[in-house]
């Protein structure tokens, strides 16, 4: 019997593979080749972390996430990849990223993690658990093994391989799973704001977004399918139902105009096509602001809190991550092994844990699957 099977050869899953001894576990993958959706990521560079991390930057148990983060934290995570010869590059908004390619962290993981076996495109079914441990049921195969760590990620990126399959294993454990979403994804747009399609490969940059209490700061990317960018990935996050607020000139002065002859769109720091949809759509003239009557003057305000309610979102197939997942109050975070079965663990975003964009998620799927493996260790023979 092997001692471990982690499923999954994403992030956490290979991580773990890496810090447990040599051939004390089967990495079980569904691709063709490990860490697909680490090759894609932060734009083909992997956003590995952040400089500052901590509970704040995730929705679920803040004692939860604090008390996993702690220790494997991002200098911990950023010294792990030094050793190895990776020397991670902070970039805009204190995210980390690798100097030329994601490939260069998936080839420290995939060699790292070599030490197993790994079967790639195996699938796995299901898993039965007995007095004398699992028996994990693949597409090809039943694997016994002592423990098993579901490391299969959330719904999100189908075409990257993800499944369903962490939940369903999870449920079969009498585990809760908390309501799933897409989030750090485009909106789609209601007609009112169809306008913004038109707009389709503009960008507005260092714009606002309130959504409940939250506020989201970035850039914004119209699209042909709704709206994009930073700030809007971040928003969809915390979005449930009903408006956000978009603040497009969160640090203009209007007095810095009121005397200026030259028309708005002219004026106002955003690009020229932007204002113009905008200004036509809140039907205010392009003029000088002191051409303006009043009422427009006071119209031009919405500018700073543009109300608008989604229809939707893009889908799990844009989504970067999953919000919600298996309860963490069912898990222990000091080993994350499940509360229901014994030798039963969760690692990575299967869980109920989602973080804000910035490197945050890879950052829990490290950090938990340090904790998996700081526990797993001693009891592997
Ligand atoms: C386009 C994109 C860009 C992103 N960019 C960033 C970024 O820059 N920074 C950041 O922090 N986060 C980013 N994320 C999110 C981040 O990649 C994930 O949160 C992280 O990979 C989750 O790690 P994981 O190990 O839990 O799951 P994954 O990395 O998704 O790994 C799960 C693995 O399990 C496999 N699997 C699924 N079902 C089965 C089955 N039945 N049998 C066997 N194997 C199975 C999957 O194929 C997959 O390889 C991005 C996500 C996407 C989609």
């Amino acid at each position: 019997m092997i001692p471990v099977v982690i499923i999954g050869g994403g992030a956490s899953g290979l991580m773990l593979a890496s810090l447990l001894p040599p051939k004390s576990a089967i990495v079980i993958e569904s691709n063709p080749k490990v860490g697909a959706k680490l090759l894609v990521s932060g734009g083909g560079r992997c956003n590995v972390t952040n400089e500052i991390v901590s509970s704040d930057n995730y929705l679920g148990d803040k004692d939860f996430i604090s008390n996993v983060l702690r220790h494997f934290d991002q200098n911990a995570l950023l010294s792990w990849c030094e050793v190895r010869g990776l020397s991670l590059i902070s970039q805009k908004n204190h995210q980390y990223f690798c100097p030329n390619s994601a490939k260069e962290i998936v080839f420290i993981l995939t060699k790292e993690s070599n030490k197993q076996t790994v079967l790639l495109n195996e699938k796995v079914l299901n898993i039965n658990h007995g007095q004398d441990g699992f028996l994990v049921q693949t597409n090809k195969q039943k694997i016994k093994a002592k423990f098993v760590v579901v490391a299969s990620g959330g719904l999100s990126y189908p075409i990257l391989g993800a499944s369903d399959i962490g939940y369903k294993l999870a449920q079969n454990a009498n585990h809760s799973i908390s309501k799933l979403s897409p989030a750090l994804v485009g909106f789609t747009l209601q007609k009112e704001q169809f306008f913004m399609k038109e707009l389709s490969g503009s960008s507005v940059n260092n714009i606002e977004i309130k959504v409940g209490t939250k506020i989201c700061k970035g850039d914004l990317l119209f699209t042909h399918k709704g709206i994009s960018g930073p700030s809007v990935l971040d928003a969809s996050l915390y979005w449930e139902k009903g408006s956000i607020s978009i603040d497009f000139l969160p640090n203009f002065r209007w007095k810095s105009i009121s005397g200026s002859k030259k028309n708005i769109s002219t004026l106002l720091p955003l690009p020229k096509r932007v204002t113009k949809s905008l200004l036509e759509h809140l039907d205010i003239p392009d003029k000088p602001f002191s051409a303006l009557s009043k009422a427009d003057q006071d119209k031009l305000n919405i500018l700073n809190n543009y109300s608008l309610a989604p229809a939707g979102t893009f889908g799990y197939s844009k989504a970067e991550v999953t919000r919600g997942g298996v309860i963490t109050n069912e898990i222990d975070p000091y080993t994350m092994m499940s509360n229901k079965v014994d030798n039963l663990y969760f690692a990575g975003e299967v869980l109920d844990v989602t973080g804000e964009l910035g490197g945050y998620n890879l950052q829990w799927a490290f950090s938990s699957a340090f904790v998996c493996a700081k526990a797993l260790k001693p009891k592997i023979k």
